[in-house]
């Protein structure tokens, strides 16, 4: 039997304290395409949702319904406009081509928009109210997901990603594509056990190369392994910079048929998370702190690696903050790098003088020097200027192209600056290779990003060190006024706070 799919892919991880609001035109520089031509053309193939819920319809011989594929990169809060606009999308497929008899979604579920503060719940309010309450729908989430009870309640089949930094985007859209498969051919009726604790965020941001993570996978893995009628568990972290009610960590168990030790499992994941809730791995160091390692590295052959985490694009930070790069500067390093500055004015001004002028320009700081400091007037020489374009090679997001936008490098003294137009934060080599800097030859590479660095960058440095730049991004939270979230919350308040979680 040939069954009709509809598909649909609308992601954004909102950080509700940048000041910056996502529009449609922020899709438009990540991920946007429209239809079955076009998305099949651009993401066949690729380490994305899509193409695995592409492999899934190919394997099983679905009638696939493709009607939109939108990210963007975290920011501020999506418009209105964008939110009408790509939910527009899914729910004129459905209306156009329904019924169908299932619904394949990749959603990241820390959407925040204008007027929904928990977007993807709106936007499956709306499926259902087309499709009906028993169409079965699965649904690919971001390990980062703020998810609620009530989007627990309205999909059947969930599967976030199992990994940070996120290397299982194709395989896990095509585990969930599978499961669908099963769940329309009447071999399984799944539906979702859901847990959560009061907290922020849990499992120390989700990193899934240490603990808590690793235990608590292996734990997951035990449990389907142990009934089969566990068809998958995903274990959320939550994104904490998002001040909603919704906020925090979850554990999700797709279970087939009705059990209440479905509901235990989920339970228990969330009782480690709760026990571990003080658990951080990384030391975050000022920047100055990270600049003096990097004068003081003994260079053999392997560069320094220092994440600028506080200002990580892909956390909604402003990816212009300058601080760190003021201690570079300062420690005089020779052989490094930066990036990605953005900066759209300065990239065009170097851009317009040209490879080889020598100029004077005011660098970064302009979004909001609140948060990672001030604009740097800086004289420097223009080594290289491209369009920005890349196809990414590394283990996340291999066969993807992107483009930061007008890019130029900027030296600096000893200090090789990736100056961008568009936002992004560093996880590929080629970010850096496809510029003229070439990250595996420097001695120190300062990049922007937390955690998804590491996929790439790990394995070529010698050490890595993290520093909290002062970014939009950064773990110091009295930094933030909460209002919204719901409360007494780990870790905004005290253990006595909390009776019996
Ligand atoms: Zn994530």
């Amino acid at each position: 039997m040939t069954f009709r799919v509809l598909t649909g892919q609308f992601m954004h991880e909102t950080n509700t304290f940048a000041a910056v609001k996502t529009d449609i035109a922020a899709f438009g520089r990540m991920i946007r395409h429209r239809g079955a031509d076009e998305i099949e053309a651009h993401l066949a193939g690729t380490n994305t949702e899509m193409a695995g819920y592409i492999d899934a319809a190919a394997e099983h011989g679905w009638e696939p319904v493709h009607t939109v594929a939108a990210v963007a990169n975290p920011l501020g809060p999506v418009t209105d406009e964008a939110f009408e606009h790509f939910s527009g999308l899914i729910l004129d497929g459905l209306v156009e081509n329904g019924p169908v008899d299932g619904i394949a979604l990749a959603l990241h579920g820390a959407m925040v928009t204008e007027s929904h503060e928990d977007a993807e719940t709106e936007l499956l309010r709306r499926v259902r109210a087309v499709a009906g309450p028993d169409t079965p729908v699965c649904c690919t989430l971001d390990l980062h997901a703020n998810v609620g009870p009530a989007f627990a309640g309205m999909v059947q089949i969930v599967c976030s990603y199992l990994t940070y930094p996120h290397i299982d985007m194709r395989a896990r859209a095509r585990r969930a594509g599978d499961l669908l498969q099963r769940a329309m051919a009447g071999e399984i009726r799944p539906r979702l056990a859901y847990a959560r604790r009061p907290m922020l965020q849990g499992a120390d941001g989700g990193r899934t190369d240490v603990e808590p993570m690793i235990g608590l996978g292996k734990k997951a893995d035990a449990f389907m392994a142990a009934d089969p009628r566990v068809l998958d568990i995903s274990i959320n972290a939550g994104f904490g910079q998002s001040d909603i009610p919704d906020v925090g960590p979850s554990a999700i168990v797709t279970g087939d048929g009705d059990d209440p030790s479905f509901q235990a499992i989920a339970e228990e994941l969330m009782d480690d998370i709760w026990t571990a809730r003080d658990v951080v791995n990384n030391v975050y160091l000022g920047v100055g702190e990270a600049a003096a390692i990097a004068r003081d590295f003994n260079y053999k052959d392997k560069p320094l690696v220092i994440a600028d985490y506080a200002d990580n694009p892909g956390a909604g930070a402003y990816g212009d903050a300058t601080n760190l790069l003021a201690a570079m500067l300062d420690a005089d390093l020779d052989n490094a790098c930066f990036g990605a500055l953005y900066d759209p004015a300065a990239a065009a001004d170097l851009a317009g003088a040209g490879v080889g002028a020598r100029m004077t320009a005011p660098l970064g700081g302009k979004t909001d020097p609140r948060f990672g400091g001030p604009p740097l007037p800086l004289t420097g020489d223009v080594v290289s200027v491209t369009d920005g374009v890349m196809t990414f090679d590394g283990p996340m997001m291999a066969g993807v192209t992107k483009s930061f936008g007008p890019t130029a490098v900027f030296r600096v003294k000893g200090v090789e600056i990736l100056v961008v137009s568009n936002l992004m934060q560093i996880i590929d080599l080629r970010q850096f290779l496809a510029h003229g800097i070439d990250p595996r030859a420097r001695k120190t590479v300062a990049l922007k990003s937390m955690q998804h660095f590491r996929a790439a960058y790990e394995p070529l440095a010698e050490r890595v060190v993290v520093c909290d730049s002062g970014g939009l991004a950064t773990p110091d939270l009295t930094r933030f006024a909460y209002a919204k979230v719901r409360r007494p919350l780990h870790p905004l308040d005290p253990d006595a706070a909390f009776a019996a979680p």
